[in-house]
Order: structure tokens, then C-alpha cells, then sequence
């Protein structure tokens, strides 16, 4: 093996490209200003020089192996962490106060521009095109033609999901393909891995415009096409769905966003300052909320200090940190939230930013962006499995199909009863077909869906001294209501139980076989519209909901403890998009009020007893500029009991309402 040439990275980028002592196509050791060294080659120099702008105004500034795009795939990530990278050097080389942010963020604007712009010239000849040869190419490879075949013969869930999976990993790593362009293109994160497999294996399973998900898998694909009639009409609901999303549920989350941030604006600057905050957040850092918390300060129980968590810090994972919350801020009664409370991230806000604002939109934009993308983000689509909290496993389990739920058994043995309501209400049956039911109509394969719906079921347990205690559990997720099953009516049929007068069918479950299901939910695809109706509707505390109701998503206003309502609504949303847990308190911090005084709907002072309030009040309570901006304004212009609330705190919007005020 012929031996590298040494070049050092400060000479090459002192010295015109024209100049440079290494060839065009020779690979080197570059030896970087702290002595790490990288085998590369002049390209790969290239390329990360045009990132490098910052270094000729920072002079100070060393160029490092992290400063370099390195040997990998170059995807738009990559360019990203160079430069975050090269960002936050600066900021430990030179100190906060030794440079200016908004300068060095402009230079990297500029020379992502001059990446992208100088690279497309002088890399011209490189550009490679794709043609259906190399999909051909892919299609008929022996190991990727028997995935299929097996998937098309087996046709259920799991020989799909299976076929998935080989398919997945001889695309990313069998070396006899790396010279086709789909293979570096999807080796270098530039296309989609569920849209490739769609092409090359099968279609898979579909959802209709419902979200329900279809029964039978599209066995087609987009490379050889799809011809059967079935099939295409299957296929076909997937673009009515993205028409449809485009229009209503977009606009609804849209408007959700723009609600949130009417509020979320009321928390108004950031402070580069410490506030000196002695209340913490105690936090168990989890594997899942470990980016969430990147850059937030904890106490660090050695030094005494508060330090920002970091990338690094994984040993941190599994304990529990002291940190400082943006909703835990003194100065967050003056609508301000402190640097050492905001974290890290505080660097990456720009000076005079409304930080409220930030934080919705951080929370809220990638979510509409999804809704948007739902023709994109339906891979192959599985039903969701059901998810039971702590507090309803008392009562009910999930079941052997991830769509049914049973009870258990130690209901029964409390002589708990089972209360199911039968008239119907807010649009759903209830028990309300259960008196036509016959058992004549109970035999195998009958429709179970048909005779019954329940939001909700009750429990009543029996107490010695007093009235029976009620406990109320959702057996419905999102738009999904549960029904009986069928072996449940069964058992109901033959149990002749009537209605009391309470209105509701009291059943005692003593003949009760605890392992068959009791409630089916329909086969559906969570979508994106019902999340963000969920993480809207959490935020908001637009449903009420009485603490003996133990339904999956408790409100906001439901919550006492902040730190608490931070990490349920952290993980609300993170599941399904990634946020950070600051913006997420920011949110919050905009939605607290006094315990105490009321009718005062300003964020209290650090110290005094806080509650989240609702949303409907937080608005009108609050100054008239986001209202007037909101819906209805006149009307509480009228409304008499909106002359009893006078402190109202200051908001971005009243200049427009009241241009003469002054802000
Ligand atoms: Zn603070």
C-alpha cells in the first residue's frame, strides 16, 4: 500500500485550491490544528473548506476533524452538525461576549450558499442520472425477487413486514450493489427507504379515508405497477386522502398552531442574564427524553454549579438531575425567561425574539408539516396498538390482537360490576341496540360493531359503609370507539341483564371468561390530524374531564405539578415528532396563573401557587391584542365580566389594536 502524503488543514486553507500540493484525486492524511489527523482525500477538502467561511473572520478559531464532512454519505445532516460544530467553537474560543451571533450565523448562511452554488459548476461532470435500468437492475436481484415472491405468496402482515426487513438490509449493505446510483443515493440518506421498498417489494397494507385500515395487502408495487382492479382502487384512497388532508384537517391544525401561539407569545424575551432560580425540576433523564434535554442546566451536586447537559453526558442516563425549567424562571412573572433557565439553546435565539412564539411554532410546525406529508408518512399501514395507562390496568388489559381489550380478572373477584350506559349520547349508540339484540343474532362471524359503541365504560366497585364508588375508563383512542365482541354478547344475551334506573346495564361478571376480550376497536392507522387534535387538545384543556375519569390524556389544567405536566406532554408529542422539553415549558409557562387570586391571569411570580388554566381563559383574561386577533373580540368588549379582570399584563399584539399604546 503506497504510503499517504501528510497536508496540514491550516495550510490548505490559507493557500488558493489552484495551489493545493495534492492532486486531484489523491487521498492524504490531513492533520488538523489540534493534531488529529484524517485519511481523506482533496475532494472531500474541498467541499468542507466552502463551510469554512467562519474561520477566515474568527482567526483564532482551530479547524478541527469535526469541521471536516469527513468520509461518509454527504447528506444535508452532515452539513448541519459541520456546522453546528463550527458554531459552537467559536462560542468556546471566543467567549459569549467575543463575537457576534448573528454575524457568525450569517457567514454560515453564506457558505452553505457557496457549497451549494460553487459545487453544482465544479463538480459538473460527477452528476450521474438514474433511469429505470437501475430500478430493473434492483428488481430482478435474486435475493431482493425472493423477498417479494415470498411476501406475494404468504400475503399477511408479518411475511410483508418480513420481506421489509431482508429487502431493507441488502439495499443498505450488500456490497455487490454499491455501484447502482438508487443504492448510493439511498446509502447516502438522499431518498426514502419505505418509498424504495414500496417500489421494489410490495405495496403493503393501505389505510382508507378514514384511516381504517384495509384488510386485504396491495400486492402490486410502483415498479412492475398495479393491475389489479382491487388493488388500484385500494391504492387509489391514498391521493383522495392526501386531497382531503390538504384542506380541512390541514386548516385545522393550522388554526390550532395560530391558537397556541396567540398564548404561547405572552412569555415574550429571553434575558441573557441568571435569574438566580433555586426551584428545580427533579428529572429522571430516560433513554427518550435525553435529546429532549440537551442543553437544559442541572445541578451539578460536585461543583456546586448548574452545567448544560450534553450529547456527551450519556452516563447521565438513568439518574435523576436537579434542572432548571424555563417555568421554574424568577423572572417569568415579567414575562422573561433567564439564560440558565432556557438552557443552551438560548445561543440560537436571536436578540429581541418573542421566545413564546419560538416555542410554538418548535412544538407545532413539524406536526402540520406531517399532516401535510400524510400521502408520504403511510408505509405500510398497521393498525396501532392500544395503549392502557397505570391507572386503567386495574380495570382492563390489552388483549392477544393488539385491537381488542379484556378485563381484569381481578374485577371480578372485588365483586366489581360492569356499568355500560344505554341510551345513547354525543353522538355515540352506547348500549342503545343492546334490547333488539336476539341471541339468535349472536352466532360466528356475526358484525359485532353494529350493536353497541362506548367512548367510555364505568366500573362500580362495592363499598361495606357507603354508596358505591364509580370509576369511569375510556376504552375508546382518538377517533377509535370500542364495541363488544362477539363472545362478549354472547354472555350478555344469555345473561338477561337489565336496565336500572340509572339508565345503565349493570353486569355482574361472575360467569365471565377473564380471557376473552370484552371491547374490539376498529383496525385503525393513528393519523396525523388525530395527534395534533390530541396534543392540541392537551395544551388547551378544551375537554372536561373530572379527576375519577381515567382516560388516556389528562388536560393541562388536570395537572398540579409542572414538572410532572412537562414530561406527559414531552412525551406526548415526542413520540411522534421530535420537540425540545424547553419550548414545551414555554408553552406551559404561558398557560400558568395564580392559584390564589382570581381573575388574575397573569404568569405569577416564582414562589406563589400556580395552576394551568384553560385556555378560553387565558385568552380573554389576558390583554385584548392576541384576543382581537383570536375570534369574537367585540363580544368581550361586551360582556360585563370582562371589566372585572384590570390587571391584564402586556402582549406583542396590542399596537396593532391600540397603535398609540406603547409596548
Ligand atoms: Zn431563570
Amino acid at each position: 500500500m503506497p504510503s499517504h502524503n501528510r497536508y496540514n488543514a491550516r495550510e490548505l486553507f490559507e493557500t488558493p485550491e489552484r495551489d493545493w500540493p495534492c492532486h486531484d484525486h489523491e487521498e492524504f492524511i490531513l492533520v488538523f490544528d489540534d493534531g488529529a489527523e484524517l485519511i481523506t482525500n482533496t475532494y472531500r477538502t474541498q467541499v468542507s473548506r466552502k463551510l469554512w467561511l467562519p474561520h477566515e473572520e474568527y482567526k483564532q478559531l482551530g479547524i478541527y476533524k469535526r469541521h471536516h464532512i469527513g468520509n461518509g454519505p454527504l447528506s444535508n445532516g452532515k452539513i448541519q452538525d459541520v456546522q453546528s460544530a463550527i458554531v459552537e467553537d467559536v462560542h468556546i474560543e471566543y467567549g459569549e461576549r467575543g463575537y457576534n451571533r448573528e454575524e457568525l450565523w450569517r457567514a454560515g448562511y453564506y457558505s452553505t450558499n457557496r457549497l451549494y452554488d460553487d459545487s453544482i459548476v465544479e463538480y459538473s461532470e460527477y452528476i450521474r442520472g438514474s433511469s429505470s435500468f437501475d430500478f430493473s437492475d434492483l428488481y430482478e436481484y435474486p435475493p431482493i425477487k425472493e423477498a417479494r415472491d415470498t411476501a406475494i405468496r404468504e400475503a399477511t402482515k408479518i411475511a410483508i413486514e418480513k420481506a421489509y426487513d431482508t429487502v431493507k438490509l441488502v439495499l443498505e449493505r450488500d456490497p455487490k450493489l454499491a455501484r447502482n446510483v438508487i443504492i448510493s443515493d439511498i446509502r447516502a440518506g438522499l431518498l426514502k427507504m419505505e418509498q424504495l421498498l414500496q417500489i421494489l417489494v410490495v405495496r403493503g397494507f393501505n389505510t382508507d379515508i378514514d384511516s381504517h385500515v384495509y384488510n386485504k395487502p396491495i400486492l402490486g408495487n410502483y415498479f412492475a405497477g398495479i393491475h389489479d382492479p382491487g388493488e388500484a382502487i385500494m391504492e387509489s384512497t391514498l391521493a383522495a386522502k392526501a386531497i382531503i388532508f390538504t384542506g380541512a384537517p390541514l386548516e385545522q391544525t393550522e388554526y390550532g398552531n395560530r391558537k397556541m401561539q396567540f398564548t404561547s407569545a405572552q412569555v415574550d424575551l429571553l434575558i441573557m442574564n441568571d435569574c438566580g432560580s433555586r426551584v428545580m425540576s427533579d428529572i429522571l433523564i430516560t433513554k427518550g427524553r435525553f435529546k429532549g434535554l440537551d442543553g437544559l442546566n442541572y445541578l451539578d451536586k460536585q461543583s456546586g454549579k448548574f452545567v448544560p447537559l450534553r450529547d456527551s453526558d450519556t452516563h447521565l442516563i438513568d439518574t435523576v438531575q436537579s434542572f432548571r425549567t424555563p417555568f421554574n424562571c424568577a423572572w417569568r412573572h415579567h414575562n422573561c425567561v433567564c439564560r440558565t433557565c432556557y438552557g443552551l439553546l438560548a445561543y440560537n435565539v436571536p436578540y429581541g425574539a418573542n421566545i413564546g412564539h419560538i416555542a410554538s411554532t418548535m412544538t407545532q410546525s413539524e406536526i402540520s408539516q406531517q399532516v401535510l406529508k400524510v400521502k408520504h408518512s403511510e408505509a405500510s399501514a398497521a393498525s396501532d396498538p392500544i395503549n392502557i395507562s397505570e391507572e386503567e390496568r386495574p380495570y382492563i388489559l390489552p388483549g392477544a390482537e393488539p385491537n381488542v381489550i379484556r378485563l381484569n380478572p381481578r374485577v371480578e373477584k372485588k365483586g366489581i360490576k360492569l356499568l355500560l350506559r344505554s341510551g345513547a349520547r354525543d353522538g355515540v349508540i352506547n348500549g342503545s341496540k343492546l334490547p333488539i339484540l336476539r341471541r339468535a343474532d349472536v352466532k360466528d362471524g356475526m358484525s359485532a360493531a353494529r350493536f353497541s359503541q362506548f367512548r367510555d365504560v364505568t366500573f362500580e366497585i362495592p363499598s361495606e359503609s357507603k354508596q358505591p364508588v364509580r370509576y369511569h375508563v375510556s376504552v375508546s383512542r382518538g377517533a377509535r370507539t370500542a364495541y363488544l365482541t362477539e363472545q362478549f354478547l354472547k354472555f350478555f344475551v344469555n345473561g338477561n341483564f337489565k336496565i336500572h334506573d340509572d339508565g345503565f346495564y349493570h353486569i355482574s361478571l361472575e360467569n365471565w371468561n377473564f380471557d376473552n376480550p370484552v371491547f374490539e376497536l376498529p383496525n385503525r392507522h393513528g393519523s396525523m390530524k388525530d395527534f395534533a387534535a390530541e396534543v392540541e387538545g392537551m395544551i388547551r384543556s378544551t375537554r372536561d374531564s373530572s379527576n375519577r375519569h381515567l382516560g388516556r390524556l389528562k388536560q393541562l389544567a388536570a395537572y398540579d405539578d409542572p414538572t410532572e405536566a412537562l414530561l406527559d406532554l414531552y412525551e406526548t408529542i415526542a413520540v411522534k415528532v421530535p420537540v425540545h422539553m424547553t419550548h414545551v415549558a414555554i408553552v406551559m409557562t404561558s398557560m400558568m396563573v395564580s392559584k390564589d387570586r382570581f381573575g388574575d391571569f397573569r404568569i405569577p411570580p416564582l414562589g406563589e401557587p400556580t395552576r394551568f388554566a384553560k385556555y378560553d381563559h387565558v385568552i380573554s383574561g389576558r390583554s385584548m391584542g392576541p384576543f382581537f386577533a383570536y375570534q369574537g373580540g367585540r363580544k368581550l368588549l361586551e360582556t360585563i365580566e370582562s371589566y372585572l379582570v384590570v390587571d391584564r399584563p402586556q402582549h406583542l399584539l396590542d399596537p396593532l389594536l391600540s397603535p398609540e399604546s406603547t409596548c
